[in-house]
């Protein structure tokens, strides 16, 4: 580095020349020119002194200045026979006992940048000789100094163009995932309108023949039209819901009403909406703990729809088999334990555990992605779905300072959501 290069300078001119006295100075070159931005001072008794812009200006018409001025090397035989009024630091130079001197240039990529002295007490001490062995170091540390420039512009060409690579690869990146977004949003488009219209479909129909034939229906006929039209317009109104709840956490909309709740009960009550559904009658409920053991502080509809969405999906991925419908209290699952803010503490855990195909590795990580619909059924309207149940339920529980998570199962998938406990 400079400061390295300098030392070397002076301290080999020093030697070479038997200097008493040396300074070796590179200009400030990118602001005031009159400045010094480093220079290296070395004493007969071996003592080097560095400073980094000190304070001052190179005076014009000395040797520092004419030489910055792109003057010549100069030898000054014997300062004391210097013209006073001509030489404006002939006194200093006086002070400093020092008679005989050269003064040579250090240039570096065709520019001057800086300036060496050697000085001695006894006059004509130096001679041409001495003069051209200065420049000649001098020239060698300004190639010196020229190399380590050019190497520095070089790695920071380097660095720049890095780092401009990496920024059109995070925006390629950026860009792939807002067209696959995009790619998303149209299959969604396209699969809520034909989730919307199966059931009313069906509720038309069913809705025109009771309005037909209102007056000789038998009632158990009337009861059967009455479950598919309950049918339908559950999935109708889960389906709303859904949709109303995901364009409000979209919106930045979503109001939480927090209260306390009974988690056990709440489950109960979940399951017993679905025991009358197809399927419905796989859904069991093990709560454990005594009564207000499992009380969390939370908005129970928000809650209802989330587990809800879980309990709808295991329904749908796994056609049969129990799905076990859990909750205890446990200490949170630390999902990520280098992060200090993954927060312990107490929580009521909530599980749907079915014993469905589960879900592939790969597709895992993004079950929670707005729009993603699992390879199985992306695209096909084989399994009923929109591809926004997982993403709200993890918004609706996350409103709620919960977490969620999903935990693969050697037969099936089980689904979590995590909500602290009151008090
Ligand atoms: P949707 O069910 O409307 O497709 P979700 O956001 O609810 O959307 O689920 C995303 C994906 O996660 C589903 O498409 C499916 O591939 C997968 N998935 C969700 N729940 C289950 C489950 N219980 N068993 C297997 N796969 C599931």
């Amino acid at each position: 580095d400079l400061e390295t290069a300098l030392q070397a300078l002076v301290r080999g001119a020093m030697t070479l020349l038997h200097g008493k006295h040396g300074l070796a100075r590179i200009f400030e070159l990118s602001s005031d020119e009159s400045r010094v931005m480093v220079f290296v001072e070395a004493y007969a008794d071996g003592k080097l002194d560095v400073r980094w812009h000190p304070a001052g200006h190179v005076l014009t018409g000395t040797f520092g200045g004419q030489l910055r001025d792109g003057g010549p090397p100069i030898l000054v035989e014997d300062v004391w026979e210097l013209d006073q009024a001509r030489y404006p630091a002939y006194a200093a130079m006086r002070r400093q006992e020092m008679r005989s001197s050269v003064n040579v240039p250090i240039d570096a990529g065709g520019q001057r940048i800086g300036s060496l002295h050697v000085d001695h007490p006894q006059p004509r001490f130096f001679g041409p000789a001495e003069l051209a062995a200065a420049g000649a170091l001098a020239a060698q540390a300004g190639a010196a100094i020229e190399r380590a420039r050019v190497e520095s512009a070089r790695k920071e060409a380097q660095r720049r163009v890095e780092s401009q690579a990496r920024e059109l690869a995070a925006r390629d990146a950026e860009a792939v995932a807002l067209k696959e977004l995009d790619r998303l949003k149209d299959e969604f488009i396209r699969t809520i309108s034909h989730e919307l219209r199966t059931p009313l479909t069906v509720v038309h129909g069913y809705a025109q023949q009771l309005h037909a034939r209102a007056h000789d229906l038998d009632p158990s006929t009337v009861y059967r039209f009455a479950s598919t039209l309950k049918a339908s317009s559950t999935r109708l109104k889960r389906l709303v819901e859904d949709l109303l709840h995901y364009a409000r956490i979209e919106g930045g909309e979503l109001a939480v009403r927090e209260e306390v709740v009974d988690v056990g009960a709440l489950l109960e009550r979940i399951a017993d909406e679905y025991s009358d559904e197809p399927g419905g009658e796989r859904v069991v409920c093990r709560v454990s703990g005594g009564a207000g053991r499992l009380t969390v502080c939370a908005d129970p509809e928000k809650v209802r729809i989330a587990v809800g969405n879980l309990v709808e999906n295991a329904l749908k991925y796994a056609p049969q088999g129990e799905i076990v419908l859990r909750a205890f209290r446990c200490s949170a699952s630390r999902l990520d334990p280098s992060d200090p803010s993954d927060r312990a503490g107490e929580v009521v855990r909530v599980e749907v555990e079915d014993r469905g195909p589960g879900i592939p590795v790969r597709e895992q990580p993004r079950i929670w992605e707005r729009f993603y619909r699992g390879g199985a059924v992306a695209g096909l309207n084989v399994v009923p779905g929109s591809g926004i149940g997982l993403a709200v339920v993890k918004a609706l529980v996350e409103a709620q300072r919960g977490r969620v998570g999903f935990t693969p199962r050697a037969h099936g998938s089980l689904f979590w959501l995590e909500l602290p406990v009151t008090g």
